[in-house]
């Protein structure tokens, strides 16, 4: 199997003013030689904050990224944001289809998938999310519907450099709910599977995060799972405190 440095992704969805400036500095300098060997950190801050902690960042080697773009690359689309705006911040990602977005915006799969290609143009990595809801996985359906929104959500062409994939199943999402390590497994399992299945080869590179109520103590196991390659991170994420050692959990 492909070896794939594992990515710890911080989303800080709508929190952030420029206060949250500092806490950002102290992610950066904790983000130290012996972490940097081990795991890749990247963070999502508002788009207000983009350009700003882009230019924190510099040295660092974390990561920005932007937390939506728009599918056009420019034009009427008051409050839009284009992939290339994006890219022209110093974002180097972009997250794709989360599911706060789909329930919030009405995002279809078709709407996610010209989005990562919308990043792909502009030069940025997509982490594309995908999960079920709450009664979808109850029913036991997960797999089911993982697997149609990877295919329905993704272009062709996919490589580990351009697209990284977070299951996010919704019912764990800011619920401190977890999947048990095992469905956790299965579904990464599946999403790998499904990925070789339609890319090749070459798929064996994508990165498969979990994200949903990761925390400093839930980390080191789920991060140990087969096929986890990392975490998408929401409330942990805002604060040094909790969110470098959910990156040392590694
Ligand atoms: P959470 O959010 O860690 O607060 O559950 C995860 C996400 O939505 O990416």
């Amino acid at each position: 199997m492909a070896k794939r440095r594992p990515l710890v992704a911080g989303n800080w969805k709508m929190n952030g003013v420029k206060a949250s400036i500092a806490e950002f500095g102290r992610i950066c300098e904790g983000y130290d030689h012996a972490l940097r060997a081990k795991v890749d950190l990247l963070v999502a801050p508002p788009a207000t904050l983009l350009s700003t902690l882009a230019v924190v960042a510099l040295g660092s080697r974390i990561a920005i990224a932007g937390q939506d773009c728009h599918p056009n690359p420019n034009g009427a689309h008051t409050g839009d944001l284009s992939a290339e705006m994006i890219a022209d911040t110093g974002a180097s990602a972009v997250i794709v289809g989360h599911s706060e977005r789909r329930a919030d915006h009405g995002e279809t799969d078709a709407r996610v998938r010209a989005k990562v290609e919308a990043a792909w143009s502009a030069g940025l990595t997509a982490i594309v999310c995908i999960g079920e809801s709450r009664d979808e996985h109850i029913a036991g359906r997960t797999l089911q519907v993982v697997r149609h929104q990877l295919t329905a959500s993704l272009p062709e062409g996919v490589t580990g450099a351009d697209t990284v994939i977070a299951y996010e199943p919704i019912w764990a999402i800011g619920t401190g709910l977890t999947p048990t390590t095992h469905d956790i497994a299965e579904v990464h399992k599946a999403i790998r599977h499904a990925l070789v299945a339609r890319f090749g080869a070459q798929a064996q590179a994508v990165r498969l995060l979990y994200g949903g109520s990761v925390k400093p103590e839930n980390a080191g196991e789920i991060l140990s799972i087969a096929d986890v390659d990392g975490a998408l991170v929401g409330g942990a994420s805002l604060k040094a405190d909790t969110f470098l050692p959910i990156a040392r959990a590694y």
